[in-house]
């Protein structure tokens, strides 16, 4: 089957794995052949020479994280997208270097996932270490909250990012040991900050990382210590285009009064 040119467009947004930048895809034209698997919310596209077993893996663990970050969000409660013709597609070259040539992509950067217009795809190359269970997981939650919250409202970037990290194996665990260092140590970013940084623009690599293990851990905090229930309102405040805040007033009114007072609430929980 050839592959769907109408993917790149001349300029689509790609959520990067460690990052959301913007890069102009070239068109490509698409002489090869692909190999196709579809499952309910999922069409794998993959290169010739990776194993049928390995594509259709990739679609077991695709709609396993599908279902757990739907309810995590309260998704499925509300939608059924992503079947039929609107199933994501998911598209494998063979290796870095076949998709750096064909996406103009490092590759170092793993994938990505894009959208444009209404196709929604992973682009990536078949790699086993933080694919699985790291790459494939934090994409599919870019792109759930992207249809979920972010159809006319943006997404705050800390939470979107939190929300895909805390998908990726052993993640949130890593993230309350270095955390915790960070709060002991008093170099934890504060909230306020956190929540207005624009992390696309930052060049300090140190800090661009604890941006990122702050936010995982955040939303960790929330899942955990209060619970999955509290936590799905908020997403659904703001989906209805609350800020932060005000989801955060309206999903904790009993327990959360500020976003001062989730920090306060946080940091003594890190310490604990
Ligand atoms: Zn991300």
């Amino acid at each position: 089957m050839s592959f769907p040119n109408n993917i790149y467009g001349r300029f689509v947004t790609v959520l990067f794995f460690l990052g959301i930048v913007f890069v102009g895809f070239s068109d490509v034209a698409f002489a090869e052949t692909w190999n196709t698997k579809k499952s309910d919310h999922f069409i794998i596209q993959y290169r010739d020479g990776i194993e049928t077993s390995w594509a259709s893996a990739v679609l077991r663990k695709a709609e396993y994280y599908y279902d757990r970050i739907a309810q995590e969000v309260g998704y499925s409660r509300y939608n059924k997208f992503w079947t039929w013709d609107k199933r994501v597609q998911i598209v494998v070259y063979t290796d870095a270097n076949d998709f750096a040539q064909h996406t103009n992509q490092p590759g170092w950067a793993g994938g990505g996932a894009i959208r444009h217009r209404k196709l929604s795809a992973i682009i990536t190359y078949k790699h086993e270490e933080g694919f699985m269970d790291g790459l494939l997981p934090h994409e599919i939650s870019h792109l759930i909250l992207k249809d979920f919250i972010g159809r006319s409202h943006p997404i705050p970037l800390w939470f979107d990012e939190g929300v895909a990290q805390l998908q990726e194996e052993g993640k949130k665990e890593k993230a309350r040991v270095f955390m915790r260092q960070m709060v002991k140590g008093d170099k934890y970013i504060p909230f306020r900050s956190l929540f207005n940084h624009d992390i696309r623009r930052e060049k300090d690599v140190n800090k661009a990382a604890v941006f990122y293990i702050q936010s995982v851990s955040i939303v960790d905090f929330l899942i955990s210590r209060y619970g999955s229930e509290n936590f799905r309102e908020l997403c659904g405040f703001l989906k209805e285009g609350l800020s932060f805040e005000q989801a955060l007033d309206k999903a904790y009114s009993s327990t959360i009064d500020s976003v001062d007072d989730l920090q306060k609430k946080w940091v003594s929980y890190m310490k604990f």
